[in-house]
Order: structure tokens, then sequence, then C-alpha cells
């Protein structure tokens, strides 16, 4: 087997279980995308988890762009600097 059928296979497989969704900063109006773990977004979205704990791989600022649709930029234009 070649190298890059192995790797095709690899990221195939990552593509299952992660899912590409496109979100846009409310105020700013940027589009950004995140690559978010399907399971757990449905969790985080059925109420069953957490979004720290469904979308653990996410940083802070991403989670952020998805529960209340503000950028880390624009956040933090807003509420001031994190400590
Ligand atoms: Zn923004």
């Amino acid at each position: 087997m070649v190298k890059w059928t192995t790797q095709l296979e690899k990221e195939k497989m990552i593509l299952c279980t992660k899912e590409l969704i496109q979100t846009q900063c409310q105020v700013c109006k940027k589009e950004y995308a995140l690559f978010v773990d399907k399971k757990g977004l449905q969790d985080w979205l059925d109420g069953k988890k957490y979004i720290q704990d469904a979308l653990s791989d996410l940083t802070a600022a991403e989670r952020e762009l998805l529960i209340s649709g503000t950028c880390d930029d624009c956040w933090k234009i807003i509420w001031g600097e994190y400590e």
C-alpha cells in the first residue's frame, strides 16, 4: 500500500467523526470554520452534556463562538481582556 493511501484513509476516518461547521460572528460578521466532534456536538445540542465536556478539544474561544455567536476578538472588545 502506498503511503498517501494510508494518509487518505486516516483523513477519511477523521472526517467521519469530525464535522466541519461554519459559523458567523454575530458582531463582526466574520466567518469561522470549526472542526467539531459530531457526537459531542449532538450531546451538547441534546442537553446531555456541558459544552466543555462534549467538545473538550475546542478552545474556550471556539466554544464561545458556538454558544453566543461572538468571536474571540469581539468578546474581548465587549467584555474586556481575559485574566
Ligand atoms: Zn467577531
